[in-house]
């Protein structure tokens, strides 16, 4: 498979060079899937889910045999734990966590976030990234997605019916769509042949977990030295003699491949004039700093999502909260253009939506990095900002932006509220978000007398008038964005169409 054979156009979003084959119907396997998945990480395994809640058949295709052991704790902000309660999964997550104030993020500035932000769901949790994967795995396979572990997928053609994927033993599989969450550097983004703009890696970072060979004291005393003016270096007790180490890398590798604990050995004994000892090594990896954003998310009928789409500094902890919630923002209207009732525009509201958003948090990701130089500019900038911070409405705007809650989609002109999500309210019946386990839309109705009509089976209808709102009524996507705002049956049925595509006869 190649990417030269372009001699028929694709159904929509068509790039020169895309794969795309003229291949007559009589040659092609069957449609065995609806959509295949390329990596099961986070956003592969909510993506999965996504689609299973509207009967899509999926396959999630992974490479590597055994689900990823090392421990790195990530950080789940506001976001992602109102979508994990949208989906009742809140529950058994937060089992796994800890629970800490959603503030002191942006920068590392250590400020307070708020008391009254817009969230029932006001922290953060930080849960080791393993631990994520495996809950949002376990929820795709009850929903009934395959996954199949050992298969990288190495190939894929598209025509106008389908895409055919090719396994790296050479198999072929087809299915309607594929969606490549196959990571930072997804193969499927590169035989799409999209442009992956941005800056390379300044730096790199070595993180690891080890054994010590010295005291506890000496350890703190020195981190706190070399803490001052490194901003990367920690050597942290995990339990069980286990330490957490993070080192600056002596340069940019750009490497997949996990580094050795010599490696570790030559950094910690450059930097802290001592390697404290370290043997034993669970497991070692490293990450740069590179920050680049996919120039498109969909080719015909092979999209992007996830690291797969952009890369950032891991400062503020929001990649994987991203990747999350753009699985979000796809599944239901991926499952809606296979199902047959999506509106022709619908599934390029993805890119339309979401990719302003990566690049907003690509942005805020480089002014952070530039607020941890050590350099004095950067340094008074920092000084100011921290200053500025003591103003409620800037650190609003910046835990906003962070976790994700702060995010407007535009839906043409409207009150502030049109385009936003809406937060965890009560209705008669308990949390408002108890309501949306099935991923379909909501009709919140507190004039009790329109009606979703056609649109019953893809649109629920609560008329309450007792709900927490100060608008008539509004319409919610499955992902829980604010789709309408009115009181009006005719201009709701307008919006219905819009978001549902057409009534039942
Ligand atoms: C030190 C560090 C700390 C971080 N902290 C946070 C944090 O606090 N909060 C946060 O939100 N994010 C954090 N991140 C970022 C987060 O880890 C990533 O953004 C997240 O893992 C992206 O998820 P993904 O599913 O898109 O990609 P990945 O997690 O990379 O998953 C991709 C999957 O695809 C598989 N794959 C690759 N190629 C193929 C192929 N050809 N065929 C089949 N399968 C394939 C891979 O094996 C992998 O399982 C941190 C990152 C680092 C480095």
């Amino acid at each position: 498979m190649h990417s030269q054979q372009v001699t028929a156009e694709p159904p929509s979003n068509d790039v020169p060079g895309a794969l795309w084959s003229p291949a007559s119907g009589a040659d092609r396997a069957p449609l065995t899937f609806d959509v295949i998945i390329a990596g099961c990480g986070p956003t592969g395994a909510m993506l999965a889910a996504e689609l299973r809640l509207h009967d899509v058949r999926v396959l999630v295709l992974e490479k590597e045999t055994e689900p990823k052991s090392f421990v790195r704790i990530v950080g789940l902000h506001i976001r992602s734990l109102e979508l994990m309660a949208m989906r009742g999964l809140l529950d058994r997550i937060l089992q796994h966590g800890r629970q800490r104030p959603a503030g002191g993020f942006f920068a590392a500035i250590n400020k307070p976030a708020p008391k009254d932000l817009d969230s029932a769901h006001a922290y953060l949790l930080g849960i080791p990234q393993p631990v994520i994967e495996r809950l949002l795995e376990e929820h795709a396979i009850e929903l009934g997605a395959q996954v199949r572990r050992g298969c990288a997928v190495t190939g894929f053609e598209q025509d106008d019916e389908g895409v055919t994927v090719e396994l790296a033993d050479g198999e072929r599989l087809r299915s309607r769509y594929l969606v490549g969450c196959d990571g930072a550097r997804s193969t499927v983004r590169k035989l799409l042949g999209v442009g992956f703009p941005g800056e390379p890696s300044r730096t790199e970072t070595l993180m690891g977990e080890m054994e010590v060979g010295v005291p506890q004291e000496e350890i703190t005393a020195k981190v706190a030295e070399i803490r001052e003016t490194h901003q990367p270096f920690w050597l942290r007790p995990f339990g069980e003699g286990i330490y957490s180490v993070v080192v600056p890398a002596a340069g940019v590798s750009d490497r997949a491949e996990p580094p050795t604990l010599e490696d570790f050995q030559q950094q910690l004994r450059a930097i802290a004039g001592t390697d404290f000892g370290v043997h034993s090594p669970r497991w070692l990896s490293r990450f740069g700093d590179a920050t680049r954003l996919a120039e498109r998310y969909r080719v015909g009928r092979v999209l992007l999502a996830g690291d797969a789409a952009h890369i950032h500094p891991p400062i503020g902890g929001q990649g994987l909260n991203l990747g999350v919630q753009d699985a979000f923002n796809l599944g239901w209207k991926l499952a809606a253009q296979i199902r047959g009732w999506a509106p022709e525009t619908l599934l390029d509201t993805y890119q339309a939506e979401r990719h302003p958003v990566a690049g907003d948090v690509l942005d805020n990701t480089r002014a952070q990095m530039e607020l941890l130089s050590t350099e004095p500019g950067p340094q008074a900038v920092r000084r100011l900002l921290t200053e500025l911070m003591d103003f409620d409405e800037v650190n609003r705007h910046l835990i906003e932006k962070i976790t994700a809650i702060g995010i407007r989609y535009d839906f043409g002109e409207g009150p502030d509220l049109l385009g936003r999500r809406l937060r965890d309210i009560d209705v008669k019946q308990g949390p408002l978000y108890g309501l949306l386990h099935r991923g379909r839309g909501l009709l919140l109705d507190r004039t009790e007398r329109l009606t979703v009509g056609g649109w019953s089976d893809r649109v629920d209808h609560l008329a309450d008038p007792t709900a927490a709102l100060d608008v008539p009524c509004l319409l919610l996507r499955p992902d829980g964005h604010v789709a309408w705002i009115g009181d009006d049956q005719r201009d709701l049925d307008d919006h219905l169409s819009r978001w549902f595509g057409k009534p039942a006869a």
